[in-house]
């Protein structure tokens, strides 16, 4: 079984997008890469993420600005905030780090920065070049994450069939999209298949973008296949204690969250020919995916 390892071409990438900035740098004396990073509110897993972005940005040498709003603030605001931002020739990508409040209007708000700068791929702009299989799409990261993890481990896509599980606007439909433009034929399932697990079958990649803790499990799987787990799902969990030191807990167990997938990782990674874990797969490689976004924006600057 192949473990299509996350972590590890993160780093990689991080090494060769170090590297690519050093050396622009060298040759024509830009000023670095920046990225803003756009906040409304204060969500303990917005926050967690942002701090992956930032340590990211700085071991390539990148410049990560983190703008956090209060959850008051006026989407007119953030839209002048973001006008300012068009215009700043230091910066190279402005994302709005997702989800904001109810309030706000996601879409229209997204739809302001400029489609240059949009290194999440999520304007209508790059989202009808990502349609068009044009070259100048700046593709979503989590979708360019799956696409890289498949191709560093020499799966083949064209001519093959694909299943994503999943059709959300952030994950599902760019991902079929980005996996018909190399050539694979593609299934979307979603909450209203009939049949999950002959759409799975027939597949020879498997990617999971649910959200649902243990939905991919033996049945769904055979032989021969590469499985993709996009899933995050926090569970419970619990973990055993010594009742010397924990008293208070007669049920000598503490509960705690677990990240798992959408695959049963456990029971299947015996059958497949290779598989994605989580954690470890596709989150690693949704921030190195976002910085290549903005390397790639950078350089067009230049
Ligand atoms: P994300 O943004 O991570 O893709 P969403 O919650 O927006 O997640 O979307 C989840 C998607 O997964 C939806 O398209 C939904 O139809 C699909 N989905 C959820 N549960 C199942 C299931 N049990 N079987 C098939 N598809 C599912």
């Amino acid at each position: 079984m192949i473990l299509l390892n996350g972590k590890k071409l993160r780093d990689l990438t991080a090494k060769s997008l170090k590297d690519e900035v050093s050396q622009a740098i060298a040759e024509t004396a830009v000023s670095a890469p920046q990225l803003v990073i756009l906040q409304v509110g204060d969500l303990a897993e917005s926050n967690a993420y942002i701090t992956q972005k930032k340590l990211f940005g700085e071991k390539i040498g990148a410049k990560v600005t983190h703008k956090k709003f209060e959850d008051k603030i006026s989407q007119d605001d953030i839209i002048k905030e973001i006008a300012i931002l068009n215009e700043d020739k230091k910066v190279h990508g402005i994302i709005l780090q997702l989800p904001i409040p109810q309030y706000l209007d996601k879409q229209k708000i997204i739809d302001t920065i400029h489609p240059s700068k949009d290194v999440d791929g999520l304007t209508a702009t790059n989202v009808k070049l990502l349609w068009a299989n044009d070259s100048r799409a700046i593709v979503p990261a989590t979708v360019l994450g799956v696409i890289s993890l498949l191709k560093h481990y020499e799966i083949p896509i064209a001519g093959k069939k694909a299943t994503v599980i999943g059709r959300s606007t952030l994950v599902g439909k760019p991902l079929a999209m980005a996996l018909m433009n190399e050539n694979a034929t593609v299934t979307v399932c979603h909450r209203n298949t009939v049949d999950l697990i002959a759409a799975t079958r027939e597949a020879d990649i498997v990617i999971s973008a649910a959200g649902s803790a243990h939905l991919v499990t033996k049945a769904h799987l055979r032989k021969g296949q590469t499985v993709v787990d996009v899933g995050i799902n926090l569970v419970n969990s619990t973990v055993k204690v010594d009742l010397t030191y924990n008293a208070l807990k007669p049920e000598n167990e503490i509960p705690k969250k677990q990240m798992v997938g959408d695959v049963d990782f456990e029971n299947v990674n015996d059958i497949v020919t290779a598989i994605s874990p989580v954690p470890g797969g596709v989150g690693p490689m949704t921030v190195a995916s976002l910085f290549q976004n903005l390397i790639k924006s950078w350089k067009s600057s230049i």
